[in-house]
């Protein structure tokens, strides 16, 4: 991936005017990925260009289509078509946010970049704030909600936990209550573009990658229109991909087991030494033998269990694949590319 940072004909454009041609260096991108999003896209566009104008910065928005199997593209192509600081990445199928947003960030070229969600939940308001932080000298701005108040209890309740176990058994630093949105400098957005990993966790990567970050706070809405596309099953596996992302303390887990019932197992053995030694043998019991084989077994499956899910993130990092894969652009020149090697047939332009 080493060849992204050659973007020379770009950067040699000259100073982009208010509102740039697609070809310029805006100041500000604005990273969307959306996945069925139909109900809400002209929502988004409306309200987030009426805040961008407001702003009076040069700007570009990054769509990426996460497979959507609605009238999603179409939407972004009619925006496009209005507005060509709207540029649409579509994506061949659905990979899922983590990598929807990646392949957003890869394509920005602003000097400060904001990832959004399309659903208005990071309202677009904020954008004003983070610029001023970003003018102020800080190379990230991350907007931290004051409440969970418009999450279910149960939501709440787990995102809590994990992300007080991910604090402990991890060496990143992930602020509570903290999501994608924030303003990232360039330099920032950078050092993400180096990071291929594929079991991401982006929110992980954002502390990671350090660099002066701070925050503000702020209500997260309920979504504008259209419903979630995260069910407990899918948040689940996230929270494994964060744990497993920064953290071998779950594969430690065994050796502490495996100690503490050594030495169970030795003073129990010593126990019945001296038991059998003055009172002589009794009929040993079946059920406390049938106790300690199940519960063994099981102990050493969960273990199993553990080191099968490093081993297989291990496993689908060794194949080296390509993060997502491109299936067709819209407002991008054509020798430029995310990540796939060629667009031939999808750059819809003109
Ligand atoms: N999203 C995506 N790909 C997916 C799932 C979600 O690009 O496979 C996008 C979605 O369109 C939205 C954002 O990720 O812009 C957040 O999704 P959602 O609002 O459903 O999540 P929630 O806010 O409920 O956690
Ligand atoms: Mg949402």
């Amino acid at each position: 991936m080493a060849p992204k940072i050659v973007q020379a004909p770009e950067r040699n454009a000259p100073a982009a005017p208010a509102a740039a041609p697609p070809s310029g260096r805006p100041t500000l991108s604005v990273v969307v990925a959306a996945y069925n999003e139909e109900d809400v896209l002209d929502i988004l566009f409306a309200r987030l260009g009426e805040v961008l104008a407001s702003l009076g910065e040069s700007y570009e928005i990054v769509c990426v289509n996460d497979g959507s199997r609605d009238r999603t593209a179409e939407i972004l192509a009619v925006h496009h078509a209005r507005d060509p600081r709207i540029r649409v990445i579509n994506l061949a199928r659905n990979f899922g946010k983590e990598l929807a947003l990646t392949a957003g960030l890869d394509a920005t070229r602003g000097r400060a970049v904001v990832p959004l969600d399309a659903d208005l939940q990071d309202p677009p308001e904020l954008i004003g704030e983070f610029l001023r932080l970003w003018r102020e000298g800080y190379d990230v701005v991350y907007a931290v909600r004051d409440a969970r108040d418009t999450d279910s209890w149960l939501k709440r309740t787990t995102a809590n936990a994990f992300y007080a176990m991910l604090r402990r058994v991890s060496n990143v630093d992930i602020p509570p209550n903290a999501g994608d949105f924030r303003l990232m400098d360039a330099r920032v957005v950078e050092a993400l573009r180096g990071i291929r990993e594929r079991n991401r966790f982006m929110k992980g990567l954002f502390s990671w990658v350090g660099f002066r970050q701070t925050s503000v706070g702020y209500q997260r809405p309920v979504r504008a229109a259209g419903k979630t596309k995260f069910n407990y099953w899918k948040l689940w596996n996230f929270a494994l991909d964060g744990i497993t992302g920064y953290s071998t303390v779950p594969l430690r887990v065994a050796t502490y087991f495996g100690l503490i019932f050594a030495l169970l197992a030795m003073l129990y053995g010593i126990y019945l030494l001296v038991r059998t030694m003055l009172w002589g043998t009794d009929v040993p019991g079946y059920a406390s033998t049938m106790v300690a084989v199940i519960f063994m077994g099981g102990i050493q499956l969960v273990v199993l269990g553990i080191i099968g899910e490093y081993l297989g993130r291990l496993y689908s990092e060794a194949k080296g694949r390509p993060l997502y894969i491109v299936e067709s652009r819209l407002g991008f020149e054509p020798d430029r590319t995310g990540n796939s090697p060629e667009d031939s047939h999808g750059n819809a332009d003109e």
